[in-house]
């Protein structure tokens, strides 16, 4: 059967596995008549799944859910070739359903309680219809491929839009298994579709969508910001971070170190919300940095078996060159490394440690750009100013965190901080609660918020429907 892609070398995109180095995947890349013909599709199927009653849809998602649950097996399998780590990969697979349960259940009854009165004009009823954006781009990065090819995606088809996926090209094992699932289920596979692709692939993708959520870094999300202004579509941009994590004098310290290490290393600190820089009162400094090098020390690297320790490859290799680059750069101007450094090849596999670093200062690129790796500089600051001043001194501002003696005094310096989403007395709450609605401050993103009822509410294009329960006001009274 013809998919309507070309088999020349040039189309042809090849994938190294992450734990062996080695090319053990490939695929051809859409051309841009294939992906015409896939949003074509998608949009023909649009009005009929949007004519639908939001339970309607919802109980056709829960399907999908329970496909991804007896699917599970050989998705896990794929995700976990894809990013070379086995228990991250399997909780991405066991996160999805629940999201789709999560917003299956709440999305519904948040959409009938909009309902209001005009408080200006008492006779005014105002209803509103929420019309869909007919077709969202969703355009993936690599460092967790699932949940973050359907975070955005699950909440605008439960909206009524059709939507059209592209992962990263680094990470694209998990396509044909995720597809599967979808095929499993006809009314979503009309209006749901996942392609793998590159940043080309990407780019078409925003020529022919009616709105994008991209979700990668920041060189990236102004170029798909441009694209997407140049057709005057909604762009929501969830991008990189440089996430400071502030401690207070007073803070228990041992538990500050265990925050920040799992703020920081989970992942190999491969996650938009690593914590990247730490400020310690000069008091504390001394103390804090043992314990933080002793708990790093224990932290174990998923070599040679996947299925033991606590910290897998960097999924991409060229992530390590990064790595390693700011290591050196810090290095060369003055910085100590007090545990870990830089990458190792370990069976064709690039591994990185928990990796601590004194002796930094905002010259160094590792305290100014993003380094994706399980890299902790740790500055000491004299005064609570200076570490507020110290924190927001950044183009990003995704997230952070400060860690007090107490709530109080915590949250105090949190709400002087820059960025969009503030752990206190924790590390990287993000991670975990969808509840609470940020925007990203700075660089680090643009758009309305994917987290809480928002998250929803802005696959919508809100029409006001100001109905007069009264008389009409004469001009002439
Ligand atoms: P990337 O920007 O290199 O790629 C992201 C995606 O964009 C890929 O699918 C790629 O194929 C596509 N792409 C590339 N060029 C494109 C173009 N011109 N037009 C459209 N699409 C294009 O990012 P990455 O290296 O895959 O991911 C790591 C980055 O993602 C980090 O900066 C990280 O902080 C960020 N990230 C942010 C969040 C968040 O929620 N803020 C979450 C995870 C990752």
């Amino acid at each position: 059967m013809s998919t309507g892609l070309k088999q020349t070398a040039d189309e042809l995109i090849e994938v190294c596995n992450p734990r062996t180095g080695e090319i053990d995947y490939s695929f051809i890349r859409p051309d841009r008549a294939s992906i015409a013909g896939h949003c074509r599709d998608l949009r023909a199927a649009q009005p009929g799944w949007a004519a639908l009653d939001m339970r309607e849809r919802a109980a056709i998602l829960e399907r999908w859910a329970d496909a991804i649950e007896a699917n599970a097996e050989a998705l896990t399998e794929a995700l976990v070739t894809d990013t070379g780590r086995f228990h991250i990969a399997a909780g991405e697979v066991a996160s999805a359903p629940a999201n789709l349960r999560r917003w299956c259940h709440h999305g519904p009854t948040l959409i009938e309680e909009r309902r209001r009165q005009s408080k200006l004009v008492p006779t005014v009823e105002l209803d509103e219809q929420l019309v869909p954006y007919p077709l969202l781009g969703v355009i993936s990065p690599w460092n967790f491929p699932l949940i973050l090819s359907l975070i955005d995606a699950v909440p605008a088809l439960l909206a009524g839009c059709s939507v059209i996926i592209k992962p990263s090209e680094v990470t694209p094992r998990f396509i044909e298994p995720l597809k599967e699932t979808i095929r499993s289920v006809p009314e979503l596979d009309a209006v749901l579709d996942i392609v793998a692709g590159d940043g080309q692939t990407g780019a078409d993708i925003i020529e022919l969508v009616d709105m994008v959520c991209f979700t990668g870094s920041v060189a990236t999300g102004k170029k798909v910001a441009v694209a997407a202004a140049n057709r005057f579509i909604p762009a929501f941009l969830e991008l990189g971070g440089k996430d400071p994590a502030v401690i207070l004098p007073g803070a228990d310290l041992d538990a500050a170190a265990d925050a920040v290490l799992r703020g920081a290393v989970v992942a190999t600190g491969q996650a938009c919300l690593a914590q990247e820089r730490v400020y310690v009162h000069e008091s504390d400094f001394e103390e804090f940095v043992d314990l933080l090098v002793e708990k790093s020390e224990k932290v174990q690297l998923n070599y040679p078996d996947i299925m033991r320790g606590h910290i897998g490859p960097l999924i991409f290799g060229r992530q390590a060159d990064i790595i390693d680059a700011h290591l050196d750069d810090a290095v060369g101007k003055g910085a100590a490394i007090r545990c870990g450094g830089k990458s190792e090849n370990l069976g064709g596999g690039r591994y990185c440690r928990a990796t601590v670093v004194t002796g930094v200062d905002h010259d160094m690129t590792l305290m100014r750009e993003e380094t994706f790796g399980p890299v902790m500089p740790v500055m000491a600051y004299s005064t609570v100013d200076e570490a507020v001043e110290l924190a927001n001194d950044t183009e990003f501002g995704l997230s952070g965190a400060v860690i007090g003696p107490n709530h109080e005094e915590a949250e105090a310096v949190a709400r002087r901080i820059n960025a969009g989403g503030m752990s206190v007395n924790d590390c990287a709450l993000t991670r975990d609660t969808y509840e609470a609605e940020k925007n990203a401050f700075g660089f680090s993103g643009m758009g309305g918020s994917r987290m809480g009822d928002e998250g929803l509410l802005r696959f919508f294009r809100k029409k006001a429907l100001l109905v007069q329960t009264g008389r009409p006001a004469s001009m002439l009274a």
